[in-house]
């Protein structure tokens, strides 16, 4: 039907006749002469059709988004009307001959980036058509491409792995499909293939991957989605450092297909503790030219309880933050901050802005300068490398908590004085503890999942020392997000049994659920280990795009929904006896 695409045509077709289809971008009538943006997957191309065309009265008749196939001449056009913009802005199509493939109804939409995600969501078909979106789809497509041929050229073998399966924890509730032939039964849909791609190295299987799809159950945050994607990576007699070679690896090679971006060689590394003390985050954003510095040594002696308390407590500390620039934030914009800390357990946030970083104490001005001699101040101030102009903030308490708030600090300084690097900032995070206390339930939780190993290769070391333990667990940063994490697996049945007791997994719950698991561990399981990225959130990075919402074809809603099928829906009566469940309330729709 077509001779070329539209975003393909150029220059050097100049004079030749082309047959294009797409859309009516737009439509626009100048005195006699009708222009029309046509689009397609590739791009947009103006058409003119001049008054005497035998395709005048067929373009009259065209509106947005119509279905056409257009023949007609590509013509340079003057260099005064270059629209450098455009990839076709040097020349226009003349048409000869417009036929309507197909009409459409008035467009629901704006087609822009005003329309509203509810709308987008339900008309996605005719939202996904917008050239941003097409690119998107596009760098989500070329991402899978590079994967598969990178993969595939390192030894990795790619298998599926079941969607209805048995529940695997990676913290999540799970989605629950009843079992038609077991009343009162349920496959779970895998939360990730966790356990399969374990079993598939004890299978002899080496280095296996997947595309996966992982489904999660949880109150959805803005940036979470009920089903999503991963990149599922495992492979077999490796330690921390092969797994991360491998990733990092395929990391590099995807960013150098798909965006011609090299990335650094190799990655740098900071251990989870590190990480928390000096970016206050376990994903630091190293585009941010801040980070955190503890000053307890420099306070410990002041009369300010707020900071000689912590400042001499060693589970606590005193953190300082340099905002560049940050002296003028107004009285208003202190407070803001204040209040964005308090949301994340902050009783309060002290600050100094330095007006003259050679004046010692007469150069601050501060509620809190007050309290600080000059030796306090001037070992701040050489410590943080503070300039006139600077504000420094400070937080102080409990070492986890004030590290994270202050964490969240400095990426929102940050983002307001838009301090970010250009480019890319990757980087592992390891050492992370092997669990975490939650308080709520009065036990440990794991803190990536309950088959990663410990540092401790004895499960008696391990059961006398949990709150401290480390974990073989990693992550992997790009800009601040976290976009893969994955861990050396426990690879005895003694050290799993231990760590399940550790969680509170008792004997016959831990049978119950992951008897097959402990019972696959007994027979000659290598040494294994892996990783998942999160795809989606790599695509989005890589787009551009805040929400991984706009990397996703068909995405759901923040509520779980999706407002273009309708789902979830209720089902009727007869197919719900089949299932052998009854439905207390039923939804109303
Ligand atoms: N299954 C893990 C997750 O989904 C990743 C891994 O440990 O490989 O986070």
């Amino acid at each position: 039907m077509r001779s070329h695409l539209c975003g393909e045509v150029n220059e050097a077709l100049d004079g030749q006749s082309v047959a294009l289809c797409g859309w009516v971008d737009r439509r626009r009538d100048l005195g006699g002469l009708i222009f029309i943006s046509l689009r397609d997957h590739a791009g947009i191309i103006q058409i003119v059709i001049e008054p005497d065309s035998p395709a005048f009265a067929d373009a009259e008749r065209l509106r947005n988004e119509f279905c056409v196939r257009i023949k007609g001449t590509v013509r340079l056009r003057p260099e005064s009307q270059w629209n450098e913009s455009m990839a076709t802005g040097k020349i226009e199509l003349v048409a000869d001959e417009v036929e309507l493939l197909n009409a459409s109804a008035p467009i629901p939409l704006l087609m822009t980036d005003d329309d509203g995600e509810e709308v987008r969501l339900r008309y996605r078909y005719l939202d996904l058509r917008r050239p941003r979106m097409q690119h998107n789809m596009g760098i989500r497509s070329k991402l899978n491409r590079a994967i598969h041929n990178h993969l595939d050229g390192n030894g990795f073998s790619e298998f599926e792995t079941p969607i209805l399966t048995k529940a695997t924890p990676e913290g999540a509730r799970d989605y629950l499909v009843p079992s038609r032939v077991h009343a009162g039964q349920f496959f779970a849909l895998p939360q990730s293939p966790q356990l399969f791609k374990q079993l598939l190295m004890m299978a002899g299987m080496d280095r296996y991957y997947q595309i996966a799809r992982c489904f999660r159950d949880e109150d959805l945050r803005a940036d979470r989605q009920p089903e999503f994607t991963q990149l599922d990576m495992e492979l077999s007699f490796v330690d921390e450092a092969g797994v991360q070679s491998a990733a990092e690896g395929l990391v590099r090679a995807v960013f150098r297909d798909v965006l011609d971006v090299e990335l650094p060689e190799p990655f740098p590394r900071m251990t989870w503790r590190d990480a928390m003390e000096e970016y206050g985050s376990d994903k630091p954003d190293l585009r941010y030219p801040m980070r955190l510095h503890s000053v307890d040594e420099h306070v410990s002696h002041v009369d300010f309880r707020v900071f000689s308390g912590p400042a001499n407590n060693d589970e606590q500390r005193v953190a300082a933050l340099r905002v560049p620039g940050g002296a003028q934030f107004s009285r208003k914009k202190i407070d803001e901050y204040t209040a964005f800390v308090a949301r994340y357990g902050a009783r309060g946030l002290a600050w100094i802005k330095v007006n003259d970083a050679e004046a010692g104490l007469e150069g601050l001005q501060s509620p809190v300068a007050k309290f600080l001699d000059e030796a306090a101040w001037s070992g701040i101030a050489a410590q943080t490398g503070v300039q006139t102009g600077d504000l420094l903030f400070f937080g102080a308490g409990d070492w986890l908590q004030t590290s994270t708030f202050m964490g969240h600090l400095l990426v929102r300084c940050g983002e307001d004085l838009e301090l970010a690097a250009e480019g890319w900032a990757p980087l592992w995070v390891t050492d992370f503890p092997m669990f975490e206390w939650d308080e709520e339930s009065g036990r440990h939780m794991a803190m990536h999942h309950p088959f990663t190993a410990p540092q401790s290769d004895s499960a008696d070391e391990l059961r006398a020392n949990a709150a401290n333990a480390l974990s073989r667990g990693y992550d992997i940063v790009l800009n601040g997000a976290e976009i893969g994490g994955g861990s050396i697996r426990i690879h005895n049945p003694e050290m799993q049994q231990a760590v399940f007791e550790l969680l509170g997994i008792g004997k016959e719950e831990a049978e119950a659920k992951f008897g097959f698991l402990l019972e696959a561990l007994k027979y000659g399981c290598p040494p294994h280990g892996g990783i998942a990225f999160g795809l989606d959130r790599v695509a989005a990075l890589m787009a551009g795009e805040p929400s991984i919402r706009d990397v996703i074809a068909f995405p759901k809603t923040t509520t779980a929904q999706c407002p273009l099928t309708d789902a979830p829906s209720p089902i009727g009566d007869a197919q719900l006896d089949e299932l052998h469940i009854g439905v207390v309330t039923k939804p109303e729709k």
